[in-house]
């Protein structure tokens, strides 16, 4: 009904294949919401089970859910909000040489990043890139929240390494800053990973998406927004 979609827009979604990396926090409400907006094919990436500590947040599970693998669950509660989306559940971590493999063999219109490890964010970033597809990242640390898009299928788009350059490789911050060991506060969460199913949807029907170079910074605390706008960085190690 809505004249921004339409019937052209509707048939565009069901034919939309998505790529969701992470099925926790960020990922659920995406997840769900893809799902519900009718897109076609929906892959879920994530190798953890359900921990009780986890529901606060990763809506997508219930109590019954316990020790059993996120991706698999996920895929469950998907198909039983929508039976007419072909949903995947990919139970593993991603790496750089099976997401390459993945992304080269499936055609996906846009991926999610949903991960809370800046390693694998940069491996996403890589393979994305290499690839031509859009991606669109978030992460929510305490109450602030952050959502950037790139399309890699433009070839000055800039990406998130001209942003945030990767750190050595052998950094352990990501484990050490995660959502597990400082906290979150759940809404926030739902926000913005509803905020990268909107995007997505925008982006698979042709709507201008604001996240779209774009760092999009959301503060829980005070319900304000604030963007910066980004451009390549010519010494940027992916891109420049
Ligand atoms: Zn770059």
């Amino acid at each position: 009904m809505l004249p921004q979609i339409g019937e052209t827009g509707q048939e565009k979604l069901g034919s939309a294949r998505v790529l969701i990396i992470g099925l926790g926090g960020l990922g659920s409400p995406a997840a769900l919401y893809l799902a519900a907006a009718g897109i076609g094919e929906l892959h879920l990436v994530d190798g953890d089970q359900v921990d009780i500590s986890n529901l606060q947040r990763q809506v997508l599970y219930k109590t019954n859910h316990r020790d059993k693998d996120k991706a698999v669950v996920a895929a469950q509660q998907l198909t039983a909000t929508n039976p007419e989306v072909r949903v995947h559940a990919h139970s593993r971590m991603a790496d750089e040489a099976w997401l390459s493999a993945l992304l080269s063999e499936q055609n996906f219109d846009v991926v999610l990043d949903c991960t809370d490890n800046l390693n694998i964010r940069h491996i996403i970033n890589r393979v994305c890139r290499a690839q031509k597809v859009a991606v669109v990242m978030a992460s929510v640390r305490g109450f602030s929240g952050q959502l950037v898009s790139f399309d890699f299928r433009s070839s000055d788009s800039p990406c998130y390494a001209c942003l945030f350059p990767p750190a050595g490789e052998t950094t352990d911050l990501p484990e050490a800053e995660n959502c597990a060991t400082v906290g979150v506060i759940g809404p926030a969460l739902g926000m913005i990973g509803s905020a990268q199913a909107l995007e997505a949807i925008k982006s698979i029907v042709g709507l201008p998406f604001t996240s779209l170079n774009q760092l999009q910074l959301f503060e829980a605390g005070s319900l304000e927004w604030r963007s910066l706008g980004l451009s390549q960085n010519s010494t940027c190690p992916v891109c420049g």
